[in-house]
Protein backbone atom coordinates (compact mmCIF):
# COMPACT_ATOMS: atom_id res chain seq x y z
CA UNK A 1 0.00 0.00 0.00
CA UNK A 2 2.54 2.42 0.63
CA UNK A 3 4.32 1.81 -2.65
CA UNK A 4 1.53 2.31 -4.19
CA UNK A 5 1.15 5.31 -2.87
CA UNK A 6 4.55 6.53 -3.13
CA UNK A 7 4.67 4.83 -6.67
CA UNK A 8 1.59 7.72 -7.31
CA UNK A 9 3.54 10.64 -6.14
CA UNK A 10 6.25 10.19 -7.00
CA UNK A 11 5.31 10.11 -10.76
CA UNK A 12 2.80 12.94 -10.21
CA UNK A 13 5.47 14.46 -7.73
CA UNK A 14 5.83 17.57 -10.52
CA UNK A 15 1.95 18.27 -11.17
CA UNK A 16 1.35 18.33 -7.76
CA UNK A 17 3.88 20.30 -6.41
CA UNK A 18 3.26 22.85 -9.36
CA UNK A 19 -0.47 22.58 -8.72
CA UNK A 20 -0.22 23.66 -5.03
CA UNK A 21 1.58 26.32 -6.14
CA UNK A 22 -0.82 27.50 -8.99
CA UNK A 23 -3.70 27.21 -6.12
CA UNK A 24 -1.76 29.25 -3.03
CA UNK A 25 -0.88 31.55 -5.67
CA UNK A 26 -4.04 32.35 -5.94
CA UNK A 27 -5.56 32.18 -2.74
CA UNK A 28 -2.97 34.74 -1.50
CA UNK A 29 -3.37 36.73 -5.05
CA UNK A 30 -5.00 39.66 -3.55
CA UNK A 31 -2.25 40.14 -1.04
CA UNK A 32 0.39 39.86 -3.31
CA UNK A 33 -0.97 42.16 -6.05
CA UNK A 34 -1.11 44.73 -3.55
CA UNK A 35 2.61 44.01 -2.34
CA UNK A 36 3.44 43.73 -5.92
CA UNK A 37 2.02 46.70 -7.52
CA UNK A 38 3.65 49.27 -5.78
CA UNK A 39 6.45 50.31 -7.84
CA UNK A 40 6.18 50.78 -11.05
CA UNK A 41 8.47 48.06 -12.77
CA UNK A 42 6.58 45.56 -10.71
CA UNK A 43 3.55 46.79 -11.98
CA UNK A 44 4.87 46.21 -15.67
CA UNK A 45 5.74 42.86 -14.59
CA UNK A 46 2.35 41.72 -13.31
CA UNK A 47 1.07 42.90 -16.63
CA UNK A 48 3.43 40.26 -18.09
CA UNK A 49 1.34 37.49 -16.22
CA UNK A 50 -1.43 36.79 -18.85
CA UNK A 51 0.88 36.20 -21.65
CA UNK A 52 2.77 33.42 -19.26
CA UNK A 53 0.91 30.33 -20.49
CA UNK A 54 1.29 31.35 -24.31
CA UNK A 55 5.61 31.30 -23.41
CA UNK A 56 5.26 27.91 -21.69
CA UNK A 57 3.02 26.34 -24.30
CA UNK A 58 5.52 27.76 -26.83
CA UNK A 59 8.82 26.79 -25.29
CA UNK A 60 6.55 23.37 -24.40
CA UNK A 61 5.91 22.75 -27.47
CA UNK A 62 9.17 23.85 -29.32
CA UNK A 63 10.79 21.56 -27.31
CA UNK A 64 8.21 18.99 -27.76
CA UNK A 65 8.66 19.20 -31.59
CA UNK A 66 12.24 18.47 -31.67
CA UNK A 67 11.68 15.46 -30.07
CA UNK A 68 8.78 14.34 -31.75
CA UNK A 69 6.60 14.35 -29.33
CA UNK A 70 3.24 14.94 -31.55
CA UNK A 71 0.91 14.52 -28.62
CA UNK A 72 2.67 17.26 -26.33
CA UNK A 73 2.87 19.76 -29.48
CA UNK A 74 -0.95 19.02 -30.36
CA UNK A 75 -1.51 19.69 -26.71
CA UNK A 76 0.29 23.07 -26.64
CA UNK A 77 -1.97 24.35 -29.40
CA UNK A 78 -4.72 22.95 -27.75
CA UNK A 79 -4.41 24.11 -24.74
CA UNK A 80 -3.12 27.87 -26.01
CA UNK A 81 -6.53 27.89 -28.05
CA UNK A 82 -8.46 27.35 -24.97
CA UNK A 83 -6.93 29.76 -22.90
CA UNK A 84 -7.87 32.14 -25.67
CA UNK A 85 -11.59 31.84 -25.96
CA UNK A 86 -11.83 31.61 -22.50
CA UNK A 87 -10.21 34.56 -21.77
CA UNK A 88 -11.37 36.65 -24.78
CA UNK A 89 -13.70 38.60 -23.37
CA UNK A 90 -13.63 41.49 -25.83
CA UNK A 91 -13.40 39.54 -28.64
CA UNK A 92 -16.33 37.03 -28.67
CA UNK A 93 -20.26 37.65 -26.90
CA UNK A 94 -20.49 36.27 -23.35
CA UNK A 95 -22.98 34.18 -23.82
CA UNK A 96 -21.39 32.32 -27.21
CA UNK A 97 -18.36 32.21 -24.92
CA UNK A 98 -19.96 30.11 -22.00
CA UNK A 99 -21.24 27.54 -24.62
CA UNK A 100 -17.62 27.49 -25.97
CA UNK A 101 -15.83 26.71 -22.97
CA UNK A 102 -18.66 23.87 -22.19
CA UNK A 103 -17.62 22.82 -25.20
CA UNK A 104 -14.22 22.94 -24.78
CA UNK A 105 -14.49 21.06 -21.42
CA UNK A 106 -15.88 18.21 -23.04
CA UNK A 107 -13.64 17.75 -25.71
CA UNK A 108 -10.35 18.71 -24.29
CA UNK A 109 -10.38 15.09 -21.90
CA UNK A 110 -10.91 13.42 -25.12
CA UNK A 111 -8.44 15.09 -27.25
CA UNK A 112 -5.52 14.50 -24.60
CA UNK A 113 -7.03 10.46 -24.07
CA UNK A 114 -5.71 10.66 -27.76
CA UNK A 115 -2.74 12.87 -27.41
CA UNK A 116 -1.12 10.97 -25.03
CA UNK A 117 -0.86 8.18 -27.82
CA UNK A 118 0.63 9.92 -30.32
CA UNK A 119 3.75 9.89 -28.96
CA UNK A 120 7.63 9.45 -31.51
CA UNK A 121 5.19 10.02 -34.37
CA UNK A 122 6.94 13.33 -36.45
CA UNK A 123 3.92 16.14 -36.22
CA UNK A 124 5.54 16.99 -39.79
CA UNK A 125 4.32 13.94 -41.44
CA UNK A 126 0.96 12.64 -43.08
CA UNK A 127 -0.66 11.21 -40.14
CA UNK A 128 0.64 14.07 -38.02
CA UNK A 129 -1.66 16.56 -40.94
CA UNK A 130 -4.38 14.41 -40.68
CA UNK A 131 -4.04 14.93 -36.91
CA UNK A 132 -4.02 18.27 -36.70
CA UNK A 133 -6.68 18.51 -39.59
CA UNK A 134 -9.16 16.63 -37.40
CA UNK A 135 -8.56 19.27 -34.48
CA UNK A 136 -9.53 22.05 -37.11
CA UNK A 137 -12.72 19.73 -37.80
CA UNK A 138 -13.78 20.17 -34.02
CA UNK A 139 -13.01 23.36 -33.80
CA UNK A 140 -15.04 24.38 -36.77
CA UNK A 141 -18.11 22.22 -35.65
CA UNK A 142 -17.76 23.30 -32.44
CA UNK A 143 -17.70 26.96 -34.10
CA UNK A 144 -20.93 26.46 -36.42
CA UNK A 145 -22.73 24.54 -33.63
CA UNK A 146 -22.42 27.57 -31.71
CA UNK A 147 -22.71 30.47 -34.01
CA UNK A 148 -25.39 28.84 -36.66
CA UNK A 149 -27.72 27.44 -33.66
CA UNK A 150 -27.41 30.70 -31.49
CA UNK A 151 -30.71 32.64 -32.34
CA UNK A 152 -29.68 35.24 -30.21
CA UNK A 153 -29.76 38.70 -31.76
CA UNK A 154 -26.52 40.54 -31.56
CA UNK A 155 -23.09 39.63 -33.45
CA UNK A 156 -23.49 38.27 -36.51
CA UNK A 157 -25.16 35.01 -35.36
CA UNK A 158 -28.77 36.58 -37.06
CA UNK A 159 -27.22 37.20 -40.26
CA UNK A 160 -25.33 34.41 -41.11
CA UNK A 161 -27.09 32.41 -43.76
CA UNK A 162 -27.83 28.90 -43.43
CA UNK A 163 -30.11 26.27 -44.68
CA UNK A 164 -33.06 26.26 -42.22
CA UNK A 165 -32.73 22.32 -41.79
CA UNK A 166 -29.06 22.58 -40.96
CA UNK A 167 -30.11 25.65 -38.52
CA UNK A 168 -32.66 23.24 -36.69
CA UNK A 169 -30.14 20.48 -36.50
CA UNK A 170 -27.62 22.56 -34.78
CA UNK A 171 -29.39 24.39 -32.16
CA UNK A 172 -31.09 20.87 -31.69
CA UNK A 173 -27.15 20.04 -31.01
CA UNK A 174 -26.43 22.34 -28.87
CA UNK A 175 -29.51 22.87 -26.63
CA UNK A 176 -29.29 19.06 -25.43
CA UNK A 177 -25.60 19.41 -24.89
CA UNK A 178 -26.27 22.43 -23.23
CA UNK A 179 -29.42 21.22 -20.79
CA UNK A 180 -27.89 17.87 -20.12
CA UNK A 181 -29.05 17.47 -16.28
CA UNK A 182 -26.41 18.37 -14.35
CA UNK A 183 -25.84 16.01 -11.52
CA UNK A 184 -25.14 18.20 -8.49
CA UNK A 185 -27.31 20.70 -8.21
CA UNK A 186 -24.15 22.69 -6.87
CA UNK A 187 -22.72 22.20 -10.55
CA UNK A 188 -25.49 24.24 -12.03
CA UNK A 189 -24.63 27.05 -13.80
CA UNK A 190 -21.08 25.72 -14.34
CA UNK A 191 -19.17 24.01 -17.31
CA UNK A 192 -19.44 20.60 -15.38
CA UNK A 193 -22.77 19.17 -17.10
CA UNK A 194 -23.16 15.91 -17.76
CA UNK A 195 -21.63 15.16 -20.89
CA UNK A 196 -18.74 17.03 -19.40
CA UNK A 197 -18.52 15.08 -16.21
CA UNK A 198 -18.86 11.65 -18.61
CA UNK A 199 -15.87 12.85 -20.75
CA UNK A 200 -13.84 13.78 -17.54
CA UNK A 201 -14.11 10.48 -16.22
CA UNK A 202 -13.54 8.52 -18.98
CA UNK A 203 -10.23 10.48 -19.72
CA UNK A 204 -9.18 9.79 -16.10
CA UNK A 205 -10.29 6.37 -15.87
CA UNK A 206 -7.76 5.42 -19.54
CA UNK A 207 -5.15 7.59 -17.75
CA UNK A 208 -5.45 6.23 -14.39
CA UNK A 209 -5.48 2.54 -16.15
CA UNK A 210 -2.33 3.14 -18.29
CA UNK A 211 -0.75 5.09 -15.50
CA UNK A 212 -0.94 2.19 -13.18
CA UNK A 213 0.31 -0.26 -16.13
CA UNK A 214 3.38 2.05 -17.73
CA UNK A 215 4.46 4.67 -15.09
CA UNK A 216 5.23 6.15 -18.13
CA UNK A 217 6.23 9.63 -17.74
CA UNK A 218 4.32 11.21 -20.66
CA UNK A 219 0.98 9.84 -19.33
CA UNK A 220 2.10 11.03 -15.64
CA UNK A 221 2.39 14.62 -17.15
CA UNK A 222 -0.51 14.42 -19.39
CA UNK A 223 -2.71 13.43 -15.93
CA UNK A 224 -0.90 16.61 -14.61
CA UNK A 225 -1.59 19.00 -17.60
CA UNK A 226 -4.97 17.79 -17.93
CA UNK A 227 -6.30 18.24 -14.45
CA UNK A 228 -4.25 21.97 -14.39
CA UNK A 229 -5.79 23.06 -17.31
CA UNK A 230 -9.56 21.82 -16.71
CA UNK A 231 -9.27 23.62 -12.93
CA UNK A 232 -8.42 26.81 -15.35
CA UNK A 233 -11.40 26.52 -17.70
CA UNK A 234 -14.34 25.18 -15.04
CA UNK A 235 -12.97 28.17 -13.06
CA UNK A 236 -13.82 30.36 -16.35
CA UNK A 237 -14.57 33.87 -15.42
CA UNK A 238 -12.09 34.24 -12.33
CA UNK A 239 -9.06 36.19 -13.78
CA UNK A 240 -6.67 35.24 -11.95
CA UNK A 241 -7.81 31.56 -11.79
CA UNK A 242 -7.98 30.80 -15.26
CA UNK A 243 -4.37 32.82 -15.76
CA UNK A 244 -2.46 31.00 -12.89
CA UNK A 245 -4.14 27.47 -13.63
CA UNK A 246 -3.50 27.72 -17.12
CA UNK A 247 -0.05 28.97 -16.40
CA UNK A 248 0.84 26.05 -14.46
CA UNK A 249 -0.53 23.71 -16.68
CA UNK A 250 1.72 25.35 -19.55
CA UNK A 251 4.69 25.15 -16.84
CA UNK A 252 3.93 20.96 -16.47
CA UNK A 253 3.65 20.56 -20.46
CA UNK A 254 7.04 22.07 -20.55
CA UNK A 255 8.90 20.00 -17.62
CA UNK A 256 6.96 16.83 -18.92
CA UNK A 257 8.24 17.87 -22.47
CA UNK A 258 11.93 18.27 -21.36
CA UNK A 259 11.05 14.87 -18.49
CA UNK A 260 10.73 12.68 -21.80
CA UNK A 261 13.84 14.05 -23.55
CA UNK A 262 15.43 13.40 -20.65
CA UNK A 263 14.34 9.57 -20.28
CA UNK A 264 14.82 9.41 -24.05
CA UNK A 265 18.41 9.68 -22.85
CA UNK A 266 18.38 7.67 -19.96
CA UNK A 267 16.07 4.92 -19.88
CA UNK A 268 16.27 2.36 -22.64
CA UNK A 269 13.60 1.99 -24.90
CA UNK A 270 12.80 -1.98 -25.10
CA UNK A 271 13.16 -2.76 -21.63
CA UNK A 272 12.39 0.47 -19.51
CA UNK A 273 15.57 -0.26 -17.77
CA UNK A 274 18.10 2.66 -17.26
CA UNK A 275 20.55 2.47 -20.19
CA UNK A 276 24.59 3.02 -20.91
CA UNK A 277 24.25 6.70 -20.20
CA UNK A 278 22.60 5.89 -16.49
CA UNK A 279 25.28 3.24 -15.88
CA UNK A 280 28.10 5.30 -16.94
CA UNK A 281 27.01 7.86 -14.38
CA UNK A 282 26.29 5.87 -11.53
CA UNK A 283 29.63 4.25 -11.60
CA UNK A 284 31.75 7.38 -11.68
CA UNK A 285 29.62 8.24 -8.49
CA UNK A 286 30.44 4.62 -7.15
CA UNK A 287 32.62 4.62 -3.83
CA UNK A 288 33.41 2.73 -0.98
CA UNK A 289 32.18 -0.78 -0.85
CA UNK A 290 29.87 -1.73 -3.48
CA UNK A 291 29.09 -4.96 -5.90
CA UNK A 292 28.52 -5.33 -9.74
CA UNK A 293 26.80 -8.19 -11.36
CA UNK A 294 27.04 -8.62 -15.09
CA UNK A 295 24.60 -10.86 -16.43
CA UNK A 296 24.16 -12.17 -20.00
CA UNK A 297 21.05 -14.54 -21.89
CA UNK A 298 22.36 -17.74 -22.41
CA UNK A 299 22.72 -19.11 -26.05
CA UNK A 300 20.16 -15.93 -27.65
CA UNK A 301 21.94 -15.71 -30.94
CA UNK A 302 20.29 -19.17 -31.16
CA UNK A 303 17.16 -18.68 -29.50
CA UNK A 304 16.77 -15.07 -32.54
CA UNK A 305 17.58 -17.71 -35.45
CA UNK A 306 15.02 -20.05 -33.79
CA UNK A 307 11.68 -18.17 -32.61
CA UNK A 308 12.97 -14.66 -34.87
CA UNK A 309 14.10 -11.13 -33.25
CA UNK A 310 10.85 -9.95 -32.05
CA UNK A 311 10.24 -12.96 -29.78
CA UNK A 312 13.87 -12.09 -28.53
CA UNK A 313 13.10 -8.91 -27.43
CA UNK A 314 10.05 -10.10 -25.35
CA UNK A 315 12.81 -12.53 -23.54
CA UNK A 316 14.68 -8.83 -23.33
CA UNK A 317 11.31 -7.69 -21.57
CA UNK A 318 10.49 -10.25 -19.52
CA UNK A 319 14.23 -10.83 -18.22
CA UNK A 320 14.27 -6.74 -17.97
CA UNK A 321 10.61 -7.15 -15.66
CA UNK A 322 12.50 -9.44 -12.77
CA UNK A 323 15.74 -7.90 -13.01
CA UNK A 324 14.18 -4.73 -12.52
CA UNK A 325 12.87 -6.46 -9.12
CA UNK A 326 16.42 -6.50 -8.05
CA UNK A 327 16.47 -6.88 -4.02
CA UNK A 328 18.58 -6.00 -1.92
CA UNK A 329 18.82 -2.09 -2.52
CA UNK A 330 20.34 -3.03 -6.28
CA UNK A 331 20.26 -0.60 -9.09
CA UNK A 332 19.79 -2.63 -12.81
CA UNK A 333 20.69 -1.41 -15.75
CA UNK A 334 20.58 -2.67 -19.60
CA UNK A 335 24.39 -2.68 -20.44
CA UNK A 336 23.25 -3.45 -23.46
CA UNK A 337 22.04 -6.13 -26.42
CA UNK A 338 21.19 -8.71 -23.94
CA UNK A 339 23.46 -7.62 -21.57
CA UNK A 340 22.75 -6.09 -18.10
CA UNK A 341 24.62 -4.62 -14.80
CA UNK A 342 22.98 -4.18 -11.45
CA UNK A 343 25.69 -2.09 -8.60
CA UNK A 344 24.55 -3.30 -5.20
CA UNK A 345 25.73 0.11 -3.55
CA UNK A 346 27.51 -0.53 0.15
CA UNK A 347 26.88 -4.17 -0.25
CA UNK A 348 29.82 -7.04 -0.22
CA UNK A 349 29.58 -10.24 -2.78
CA UNK A 350 27.97 -12.35 0.41
CA UNK A 351 25.18 -10.09 0.20
CA UNK A 352 24.26 -9.51 -3.74
CA UNK A 353 24.41 -13.17 -3.97
CA UNK A 354 21.05 -14.64 -2.66
CA UNK A 355 19.33 -11.88 -4.75
CA UNK A 356 21.13 -12.89 -7.95
CA UNK A 357 20.49 -16.33 -7.49
CA UNK A 358 16.75 -15.32 -6.67
CA UNK A 359 16.77 -13.43 -9.94
CA UNK A 360 18.44 -16.40 -11.94
CA UNK A 361 15.72 -19.15 -10.57
CA UNK A 362 13.48 -16.56 -11.72
CA UNK A 363 14.60 -16.31 -15.21
CA UNK A 364 14.92 -20.03 -15.29
CA UNK A 365 11.78 -21.25 -14.10
CA UNK A 366 9.55 -18.60 -16.02
CA UNK A 367 7.47 -20.65 -18.79
CA UNK A 368 7.94 -18.76 -22.11
CA UNK A 369 5.26 -19.12 -24.28
CA UNK A 370 6.56 -18.77 -27.98
CA UNK A 371 4.35 -19.76 -30.99
CA UNK A 372 4.78 -22.92 -32.23
CA UNK A 373 4.40 -23.77 -35.86
CA UNK A 374 1.71 -25.90 -35.76
CA UNK A 375 -1.13 -22.69 -35.48
CA UNK A 376 -4.56 -23.78 -36.36
CA UNK A 377 -5.22 -21.43 -39.52
CA UNK A 378 -9.51 -21.58 -38.32
CA UNK A 379 -9.70 -18.92 -35.68
CA UNK A 380 -12.86 -21.45 -33.70
CA UNK A 381 -10.19 -24.25 -33.73
CA UNK A 382 -7.68 -21.93 -32.71
CA UNK A 383 -9.71 -20.70 -29.56
CA UNK A 384 -10.39 -24.33 -28.84
CA UNK A 385 -6.38 -24.68 -29.06
CA UNK A 386 -5.35 -22.19 -26.83
CA UNK A 387 -8.03 -23.24 -24.11
CA UNK A 388 -6.67 -26.88 -23.65
CA UNK A 389 -3.52 -25.90 -24.28
CA UNK A 390 -2.52 -23.20 -22.02
CA UNK A 391 -0.46 -24.81 -20.21
CA UNK A 392 0.11 -26.94 -23.18
CA UNK A 393 1.15 -24.18 -25.43
CA UNK A 394 4.62 -24.68 -26.64
CA UNK A 395 6.62 -22.95 -23.18
CA UNK A 396 10.84 -22.45 -23.84
CA UNK A 397 12.73 -21.55 -20.87
CA UNK A 398 15.53 -18.96 -21.00
CA UNK A 399 18.73 -19.06 -18.69
CA UNK A 400 20.84 -16.35 -18.01
CA UNK A 401 24.87 -16.76 -16.89
CA UNK A 402 26.05 -14.20 -13.88
CA UNK A 403 29.48 -12.78 -13.09
CA UNK A 404 30.16 -11.05 -9.72
CA UNK A 405 32.66 -9.00 -8.57
CA UNK A 406 33.61 -5.67 -5.79
CA UNK A 407 36.54 -3.87 -5.41
CA UNK A 408 39.66 -5.51 -4.02
CA UNK A 409 42.89 -3.65 -3.08
CA UNK A 410 44.66 -4.30 -6.44
CA UNK A 411 41.22 -3.35 -9.02
CA UNK A 412 39.68 -0.63 -6.70
CA UNK A 413 38.22 1.27 -10.02
CA UNK A 414 34.45 0.60 -10.78
CA UNK A 415 36.31 -0.09 -14.38
CA UNK A 416 38.28 -2.39 -13.29
CA UNK A 417 35.65 -4.55 -11.06
CA UNK A 418 33.30 -4.35 -14.36
CA UNK A 419 36.35 -6.23 -15.96
CA UNK A 420 36.57 -8.45 -13.34
CA UNK A 421 32.31 -9.19 -13.39
CA UNK A 422 33.04 -9.73 -17.14
CA UNK A 423 35.76 -12.23 -16.77
CA UNK A 424 33.69 -13.84 -13.74
CA UNK A 425 30.71 -14.13 -16.81
CA UNK A 426 33.12 -15.75 -19.01
CA UNK A 427 34.20 -18.35 -16.31
CA UNK A 428 30.43 -19.21 -15.67
CA UNK A 429 29.72 -19.53 -19.54
CA UNK A 430 32.36 -21.71 -19.56
CA UNK A 431 31.23 -23.88 -16.93
CA UNK A 432 28.16 -24.80 -18.45
CA UNK A 433 26.06 -21.08 -18.38
CA UNK A 434 23.07 -20.62 -16.11
CA UNK A 435 25.03 -19.92 -13.24
CA UNK A 436 26.67 -17.63 -10.89
CA UNK A 437 30.48 -16.67 -10.57
CA UNK A 438 32.65 -14.85 -8.14
P1 LIG B 1 26.28 -17.13 -24.88
O1 LIG B 1 25.51 -18.13 -24.08
O2 LIG B 1 27.70 -17.49 -24.98
O3 LIG B 1 26.09 -15.75 -24.34
O4 LIG B 1 25.69 -17.19 -26.33
P2 LIG B 1 24.97 -16.01 -27.10
O5 LIG B 1 24.47 -16.52 -28.39
O6 LIG B 1 23.96 -15.40 -26.22
O7 LIG B 1 26.18 -15.00 -27.24
P3 LIG B 1 26.47 -13.74 -28.11
O8 LIG B 1 26.91 -12.62 -27.20
O9 LIG B 1 27.45 -14.09 -29.16
O10 LIG B 1 25.11 -13.37 -28.80
C1 LIG B 1 24.42 -12.24 -28.49
C2 LIG B 1 23.19 -12.20 -29.38
O11 LIG B 1 22.19 -11.40 -28.77
C3 LIG B 1 23.47 -11.57 -30.70
C4 LIG B 1 22.18 -10.91 -31.05
O12 LIG B 1 21.51 -11.63 -32.04
C5 LIG B 1 21.37 -10.93 -29.78
N1 LIG B 1 20.90 -9.62 -29.40
C6 LIG B 1 21.64 -8.57 -28.96
N2 LIG B 1 20.84 -7.51 -28.71
C7 LIG B 1 19.57 -7.88 -29.00
C8 LIG B 1 18.30 -7.23 -28.95
O13 LIG B 1 18.17 -6.08 -28.59
N3 LIG B 1 17.20 -7.96 -29.33
C9 LIG B 1 17.31 -9.26 -29.75
N4 LIG B 1 16.20 -9.90 -30.09
N5 LIG B 1 18.51 -9.89 -29.81
C10 LIG B 1 19.61 -9.22 -29.44
MG1 LIG C 1 26.59 -11.39 -25.02
MG1 LIG D 1 24.61 -14.33 -24.53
Amino acid sequence: MISFIKRIFSGLGISIVVFTLATITIWQWPFLTARLSQTRELQALMGLVPILPYVFYGAGSMIAFRYNQTGLVLSSFFLAFSYFLVTSRNIIPADMRIHMVQYLAFLLPINFVFFSFLNKRKVLSPKGFLYILLILVEVIFVALVIVISNDKPGWFSSHVMAPIPLKKWMYGISTEFNSVVFIFPVLKNSVLSLPVVMSCLFCFFTFFIRFLNTRSVIVNGFLGILVTAFAGIVLNGRPPAVMIYFAASGLILAITTIEVSFSMAYIDDLTGLPGRRSLNEALINLGGAYVIAMVDVDHFKKFNDTYGHETGDQVLKMIASHFSKLAGGAKSFRYGGEEFTAIFKGKCVEDAMPHLEKFRKAVESFPFAVRGKDRPKQKKKGVEKRKTSALSAKTVRVTVSIGVSEPSKTDNSPDKVIKNADKALYRAKKAGRNRIMG
